[in-house]
């Protein structure tokens, strides 16, 4: 068993590195709790995404950055490794917890993606109730700070050797209403399959372009181990965008990668020794 999670690439002041930290290592404990009670590594990302969604320090559910109209919207997905199951959901409003409304898409099963309100009337279908939109938006992002980035995500192997990846943002601050990023497009920003999961963060359409995730798990899927895996993947999305990004993998040997190219991505993991590494920069 092994468990990952990142709390969003970018410059983070030093104001909120303990917070940021203690977050990360929340999430990972959670996660850790449901893996080894002999939960799904689904079932861990997802806990371990919940946990970071409600922290207001991330950039995800409560917390999440505003758009060019004030308004919140989020993007969240979760992946299957075992047999390649998809739930994601883009833009949606009023949805406290977007990795579980992700996650009713993927057990629905349909469909891999559900967009804007009508994903939000999907919700209310599955039971998971709406919040005020207003009850997202926090006081820091009113007043805005320009040093954060701050997307979450988690990625889990548990005992029967499953992987899985979850990943959840409110997206960059100040994108156009609609805007949808790499965070819940397979391949983008969330990918799982028999040989990794990857959950990545940074600027979505360079992340998009290069199907980073994807690029990650077939670099292990050839036979990398997952670091050197991450850190190829990164190089090339420099190389071909210009862009810094960072992103969180875990290979089916058990290997964990957490790599930034940003000046900071707070992280936690735990190998499986239950050994916890929390990190930054
Ligand atoms: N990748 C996210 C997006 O573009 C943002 C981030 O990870 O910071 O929506």
């Amino acid at each position: 068993m092994r468990i990952v999670v990142h709390g969003g690439a970018g410059r983070i002041r030093e104001a909120r590195h303990a917070a940021c930290r203690a977050g990360c290592e929340r999430a990972a404990r959670a996660g850790w709790r449901v893996l080894t009670a002999g939960g799904s590594a689904l079932d861990a990302a997802e806990a371990a995404v919940r946990l970071l969604e409600d922290d207001p320090e991330f950039n995800a559910g409560t917390g999440a950055v505003l758009r060019a109209d004030g308004r919140v919207q989020l993007d969240a997905a979760i992946m299957d490794g075992g047999d390649l199951r998809f739930g994601g959901v883009a833009a949606v409003e009023g949805i406290r917890n977007p990795v579980s409304l992700a996650r009713r898409v993927l057990e629905d099963g349909r469909h891999a993606l559900l967009a804007g309100p009508d994903a939000t009337s999907f919700a209310e279908a599955a039971g998971i109730p709406r919040c005020d939109p207003a009850a997202l938006v926090v006081d820091r992002e009113r007043t805005r700070w320009n040093d954060r980035y701050g997307t979450v995500g988690c990625v889990a192997l548990d005992r029967d050797g499953r992987l899985a990846a979850a990943t959840s943002t409110g997206g960059q601050f100040g994108a156009l209403a609609g805007r949808v990023g790499d965070s819940s497009l397979p391949g983008c920003g969330t990918y799982a399959d028999a040989h990794a999961g990857v959950s990545c963060t940074g600027p979505g359409e360079a992340i998009m372009r290069t199907v980073l995730a994807r690029d990650v798990a077939a670099r292990i899927a050839g036979g990398d181990m997952a670091g050197g895996a991450a850190r190829a993947a990164l190089t090339l999305l420099r190389e071909r965008t210009g862009q810094d990004a960072g992103l969180i993998a875990i290979g089916r040997d058990g290997g964990i990668a957490s790599a930034f190219t940003t000046p900071h991505m707070p992280m936690a993991r735990i190998g499986a020794d239950g050994h916890l590494v929390v990190g930054l920069d």
